[in-house]
């Protein structure tokens, strides 16, 4: 009892230690400093390699897509990009392993009671993404388009890991006030058990680039995603320590 007293004490002081969100793990590394050869000590989780897979290659689960960081080649496209059997507005394709959980957090989020969803927009190709950039710069110039919309070989749903998602019924999709509903708030607190991340948070503009967009979800894989969640960090950016994207370099 006495010793459960000093470690509740004890993890306050270490509020600030990146991963002190998880209760377990900053208890033994508060032991760590001053005991640790002890024999019982809880074995340290293996390390993680952060460079176990590229953030540069296009087909790669880990690519770091932003406004400093175009794919490349800018007209790049998935090989593996299957239909994904969900409901939808646009039929909506995304790479093999996106998909199958994709379709595993849509059955979760029903089951633990967060209700319906849909997919509005999942895989755009480079072609794609030119004419809806285009129409943005049509009629709101350049600018406003990028405001609203990434250049070609800039965006995301280009990768084939990435998908907007709203709910159903339809309300306040592609808005906000997605992130209210009980959808947009099961997925930001759960999309990270399938793999997935809420990729432009709403206190994360500077480094993203992007306002807040509770409905926008990149798929990372599961290690990573839990490794993210570990640690606090919520954008690539932070995470792989990269500079942070505010705006198209000049
Ligand atoms: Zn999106």
């Amino acid at each position: 009892m006495a010793a459960f007293v000093v470690l509740t004490v004890l993890v306050p002081l270490f509020a600030c230690a990146p991963d002190s969100d998880s209760g377990s793990t900053a208890r033994s590394t508060v032991a760590a400093p001053t005991n640790a050869a002890h024999p019982s000590r809880t074995p340290t989780p293996s390390f993680f390699d952060r460079s176990a897979l590229s953030i540069d290659d296009p087909t790669s689960i880990w690519l770091v897509v932003d406004k400093l960081r175009p794919l490349q080649p800018a007209s790049f496209a998935p090989s593996d990009l299957v239909e994904t059997p969900l409901p939808h507005l646009n039929p909506p394709s995304l790479r093999a392993e996106a998909a199958n959980a994709m379709i595993a957090m849509f059955a979760a989020a029903r089951a633990e009671g967060a209700g319906a969803m849909q997919l509005q927009s999942a895989y755009r190709s480079y072609s794609l993404q030119v004419e809806i950039y285009g129409g943005y710069v049509a009629s709101a110039g350049k600018t406003g388009a990028d405001s609203q919309s990434a250049r070609p070989g800039f965006s995301e749903h280009q990768t084939g890991l990435a998908a907007d998602i709203s709910a159903l019924p339809l309300t306040c999709a592609l808005a906000a006030c997605f992130g209210q509903t009980p959808q947009g708030i099961w997925l930001a607190a759960n999309a990270y058990r399938f793999g997935y991340l809420l990729r432009y948070p709403a206190d994360k503009t500077a480094a993203t680039g992007y306002i807040y967009e509770p409905w926008h979800f990149r798929y990372v894989g599961e290690s990573l995603s839990t490794e993210m969640k570990r640690t606090g960090a919520t954008t690539l950016e932070e995470f792989f320590h990269l500079p942070a994207a505010p705006a198209y370099a000049p």
